[in-house]
């Protein structure tokens, strides 16, 4: 997997203001904004604002206040979603992992029951 960004990819256009999204949460450390074409009831994406193409390239390269904060938002949007019920929280990673934005993004998705991961 490449660590090469391309500021061209729609996320990077979504945090630079040009395209519109539906944001459900900013600070200084990520967007949290409803997914396009939902695949649950909830379908909230959450990304860093900094130039990450998945989750080992932020994991190697973001400063421990990124780390820090992202996971933080990350646990404000989950906890401001209100699902009761529970949620899954799923990095698709490079091809084989069906990540189609380079730009590293976690999906939240809850509101009804997702069931088991299946093989
Ligand atoms: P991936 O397969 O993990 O890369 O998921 C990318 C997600 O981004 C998909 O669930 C798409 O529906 C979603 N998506 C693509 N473009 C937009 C957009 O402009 N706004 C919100 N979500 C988007």
């Amino acid at each position: 997997m490449t660590d090469r960004y391309d500021d061209q990819n729609i996320f990077a256009r979504i945090l630079r203001g040009e395209i519109p999204n539906k944001t459900v949460h900013e600070d200084d450390w990520a967007l949290a904004f409803e997914d396009v074409a939902p695949k649950a009831t909830v379908h909230i994406l959450v990304i860093p604002k900094g130039p990450y193409v998945d989750y080992g390239h932020f994991a190697r390269e973001a400063s421990d206040d990124e780390i820090l904060g992202f996971t933080r938002a990350l646990g404000q949007v989950c906890e401001q979603a209100g699902l009761e019920g529970g949620y899954r929280v799923v990095a698709n990673t490079g091809a084989d992992g069906g990540q189609e934005v380079p730009h590293f993004h976690l999906h939240i998705l809850g509101g009804e029951a997702i069931g088991p991961i299946r093989a």
